[in-house]
C-alpha cells in the first residue's frame, strides 16, 4: 500500500497523564501507519474542556517525543476547532436530522433502558419545540451499521433499537466527542483508525455521521482492551499509573508483548526497540486476527 493512500493518527484526550493503554494504542497505530509506508497524525481530543486537565496535553507530547514517536505535520488540537463543528452541525440540522432534548439525566435513569454504550434515547424530544439550553440530538436513521473490523471481525449495529438518538453538542455547549472525532478524521483524512475496543460501541454512532455528513469511512482495527489486575479497563479517570516519562523501554517491551509479540527481547536502547517492534509488527496483527466481537 503506498503512503498516500494510508494516514493514521493517535487522538489521546488531555484529561490526564499517558497511561499504559493509551501507549498500547499510540504504539499500535504508529507500527501498522510505519508498516504500510503511511503517515500517523497526532490530534489532541481536548474537545470537553471541562475535563481537560492543565498542562496534561504537553506532558503528553513530551512523553510521545521521549517514547521516540515522530509524527508528521501540525498536532491538531479539538479546542480550537469549534467552527468546523458548528458548521457539521448545521449541514445535519439542514437536513432536518437535529432536535433540542431538554431531558435530564434523571429523567433517563427513570425512564430509559441501558443500550450499547449509555442510555437508549428513543426520541422523546423528536417533537417537541426547540428550547434553549438543551442538548441537540441526531436523528438516527433506520439503517443498520455493519463494518469489518480488522482485528474483531464484523460488527453489526441497529443504531435506533442499541443506541437510539445521540447527542452531538451537550446542553453545557460543548460538542460531543461522536462529532468531533468524524469531522476531525475527515479533515486529516484519516484512511486507518488503530484504536482500543472500548470504543467499538462507538464506531456504528460515527459511521453514521459519515454517511449522513457524505464523509468517507475509514478502516478500523480496535485493539483488545488493557486491563488492571482486579479485571477494570485501565483508564484515567480510575487513575491509571502514568507511564514514566524517563524509562521508556520497559513500557515499550511490555506494550508490544501485549499487542501479540510474545518474543521481544529487552533491549538497550530505543533504536533497537524501534527496530524489534517493525519487524515483529505484521506478525503481531495476526494474533488478535479473528477475535470474537466484543
Ligand atoms: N480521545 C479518545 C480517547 O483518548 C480516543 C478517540 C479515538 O481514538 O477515536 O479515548
Amino acid at each position: 500500500m503506498s503512503s498516500s493512500r494510508y494516514r493514521g493518527r493517535f487522538a489521546p484526550s488531555p484529561t490526564g497523564p499517558l497511561h499504559f493503554g493509551s501507549l498500547v494504542a499510540a504504539l499500535a497505530s504508529y507500527l501498522d501507519a510505519r508498516a504500510h509506508g503511511g503517515e500517523w497524525l497526532l490530534r489532541m481530543e481536548d474537545v470537553d474542556t471541562p475535563r481537560v486537565v492543565a498542562g496534561a496535553s504537553d506532558a503528553i507530547l513530551r512523553v510521545l517525543e521521549a517514547y521516540g514517536f515522530e509524527w508528521d505535520g501540525a498536532v491538531m488540537y479539538q479546542s480550537r476547532r469549534g467552527a468546523a463543528y458548528q458548521a457539521a452541525l448545521q449541514t445535519l440540522q439542514a437536513m432536518g436530522l437535529v432536535y433540542a432534548c431538554a431531558c435530564s439525566r434523571k429523567q433517563l435513569a427513570e425512564t430509559a433502558k441501558r443500550g450499547i454504550d449509555g442510555f437508549i434515547y428513543l426520541g422523546t424530544c423528536r417533537e417537541r419545540p426547540p428550547s434553549a439550553d438543551a442538548a441537540l440530538r441526531l436523528r438516527v436513521p433506520a439503517e443498520r451499521i455493519v463494518f469489518d473490523d480488522r482485528i474483531q471481525g464484523r460488527v453489526a449495529c441497529d443504531l435506533a433499537s442499541e443506541s437510539g438518538d445521540f447527542v452531538l453538542k451537550r446542553a453545557d455547549g460543548v460538542f460531543a466527542y461522536q462529532l468531533a472525532v468524524v469531522v476531525d478524521d475527515a479533515e486529516q483524512g484519516i484512511s486507518h483508525i488503530v484504536r482500543g475496543a472500548d470504543l467499538l460501541t462507538s464506531t456504528p454512532r460515527q459511521i453514521v455521521l459519515q454517511h449522513c455528513l457524505g464523509l468517507a469511512t475509514p478502516s478500523y482495527a480496535h485493539l483488545p482492551v488493557v486491563l488492571d489486575p482486579v479485571g477494570d479497563k485501565l483508564s484515567k479517570q480510575t487513575l491509571a499509573a502514568p507511564i514514566d516519562p524517563h524509562r521508556p523501554l520497559p513500557a515499550m517491551v511490555q506494550a508490544l508483548r501485549f499487542l501479540g509479540a510474545p518474543d521481544v527481547r529487552a533491549v538497550g536502547s530505543l533504536a533497537e526497540f524501534w527496530a524489534q517492534a517493525a519487524a515483529a509488527w505484521p506478525g503481531a496483527i495476526r494474533p488478535l486476527r479473528g477475535r470474537r466481537p466484543v
